[in-house]
């Protein structure tokens, strides 16, 4: 009798998830059996080895064909999509909104070695987006089954520095922002990423004001007792006036982002695998105290919440790429100051928005960037 083991590994079948053993093209005796993980691993290797180049990745076949028989394999290979959610061991449908991203990284700086300072603040520029970050994501708009999906986020720990309201597409006054605050809602405003930097958005934690469904707005997240109410600045500070009415000399908090993360699902995906992000299921508590900017990074990193994707082909590739450099204090500190000159001359002189997201709260930004 033949035995039954793994081309590949050589060892035998197991009772575990994938170590079944398949037979997926027309090779026999020793080179018949493989494990179905086995096989999945060297499709994903050709996979993720291949060039960027569509006609290139046409031309690669060794994942889809056998060397030795030439027959196709009768275990397709994964679309990209289901690869990234393969590898990050995290389910699609885990891609929406109230899921909290937490960057691995501090400090390290994939450019510290180039030595001309402005093109190392301009690499910077968008690389502070994703340092000592919390994404908490708002809105995912289902594209293709590929995974096109369009996922935005902002950053729950990233303070803007001097916002100027005649800069950001919004139709609020400095006098009405004024007025709020007499009335006990304190606006602070944050940077919520690379892209738009002009659009405005908003969150606020709430209590008294009842859970219920307001134009422009929808519940983020929600517990017992609170919720979050997220979208236009407008819409939500309006309800956190109301909140600020039942509620007797305590400060109501809003949020207020100019700009916002964007990724397709895949990329997100692909970025989870790689490693660069934890993440696990916001809670209203979470956005709460992102208003103590810094904290909670440090607080979810230290904490036991946060899941990451299991040691993969692609993570090791990261983690070598991450690999520590040492930085000159001196020169951080002068790419710092360049970082933020250059976020804010980005966005003075970016056009206002008329384009924007093909959602409800895209158009009532539009409206808003109109009036
Ligand atoms: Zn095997
Ligand atoms: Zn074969």
């Amino acid at each position: 009798m033949e035995e039954r083991v793994c081309r590949i590994c050589f060892s035998e079948e197991q009772q575990q998830e994938g170590q079944v053993l398949i037979s997926p093209c027309k090779c026999e005796g020793s080179q018949k059996y493989i494990h179905l993980s086995c096989l999945r691993k060297w499709q994903r290797t050709v996979q993720l080895s291949g060039s960027n180049h569509p006609e290139e990745q046409d031309a690669e076949d060794r994942h889809t064909v056998c060397n030795v028989c030439k027959g196709t394999f009768e275990l397709p290979p994964q679309d990209r999509a289901e690869m990234m959610s393969d590898l990050a061991g995290v389910h699609a449908s885990d891609i929406a909104p109230g899921l909290l991203l937490v960057t691995k990284r501090n400090t390290e700086s994939a450019a510290a070695n180039i030595e001309n300072l402005a093109i190392r603040a301009f690499i910077e520029a968008k690389a502070a987006h994703f340092r000592r970050a919390v994404y908490i994501l708002t809105e995912v708009t289902p594209g293709a089954r590929d995974g096109s999906d369009v996922v935005l986020g902002v950053n729950l720990c990233r303070a803007l520095d001097a916002p100027s309201l005649e800069c950001l597409s919004c139709r609020l006054t400095p006098d009405q922002l004024a007025a709020a605050r007499t009335r006990g809602v304190e606006v602070l405003w944050m940077n919520g990423g690379p892209v738009k930097p002009r659009q405005v958005s908003a969150m606020a934690v709430l209590r008294r004001v009842r859970e219920r469904l307001v134009e422009d707005v929808q519940v983020l997240l929600s517990a017992e007792g609170a919720w979050v109410a997220q979208g236009s600045l407008e819409a939500v500070l309006a309800l956190a006036e109301e909140e600020a009415a039942l509620t007797e000399g305590e400060e109501v908090a809003v949020l207020a982002w100019a700009g916002f993360a964007q990724w397709s699902r895949t990329q997100l995906l692909g970025e989870m695998a790689r490693g660069s992000w934890g993440w696990c299921h916001g809670a209203v508590e979470d956005v709460r105290l992102s208003a103590r900017i810094g904290g909670l990074w440090e607080d979810l990193r230290s904490g036991c919440r946060l899941q990451w994707a299991p040691s993969n082909e692609l993570s090791r590739e990261f983690e070598q790429r991450f690999a520590a450099q040492p930085q000159d204090t001196q020169q951080v500190e002068a790419v710092t100051a360049l970082v933020r000159e250059f976020e804010a001359l980005r966005r003075d002189t970016e056009p206002s928005i008329r384009n924007g997201l093909a959602s409800n709260r895209g158009r009532a930004l539009q409206s808003c960037a109109h009036q």
